[in-house]
């Protein structure tokens, strides 16, 4: 399942070390190295699914998680009331670095629309 040249594989297994700021069966969350935003996290899956293209049925329960661990982040990061943005950066095109599927939570400055 794991991936041995997957830089998240490795995070999760903690063969390479990250700021991690919570930790559940099945997601780790940490501080991105190369922040955008006061606040961006990343909540990663422990499994390696490369992007969420690749998700499926059987991973509604795991997206959910993922999505209500960055709400409750947002929530102890004091980013409810003032908004956040949520993102999944989905294939190259879309500006995916890391093939293993996270969930970037940023928040503590406004945000622009559309993206660029
Ligand atoms: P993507 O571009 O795939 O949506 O997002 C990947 C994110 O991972 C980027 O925001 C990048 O700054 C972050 N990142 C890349 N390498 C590392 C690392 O070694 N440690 C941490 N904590 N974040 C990383
Ligand atoms: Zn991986």
């Amino acid at each position: 399942m794991a991936d041995a040249d997957c830089l998240f594989c490795r995070i999760t297994s903690r063969q390479v070390k990250a700021d991690i700021v919570a930790e559940t069966g099945e997601l780790l969350a940490i501080k991105d190295s190369n922040p955008q935003a006061p606040t961006h996290l990343l909540v990663i899956p422990k499994e390696h699914i490369p992007t969420l293209a690749d998700a499926t049925d059987g991973h509604t329960v795991l997206l959910g998680s993922a999505l209500q661990l960055a709400n409750q982040l947002a929530r102890q990061h004091q980013l409810s009331q003032g908004g956040y943005r949520v993102v999944v950066n989905t294939g190259a095109e879309a500006g995916q670095s890391v093939f293993h599927l996270h969930v970037h939570l940023l928040g503590g400055r406004p945000f622009r629309w559309p993206p660029g």
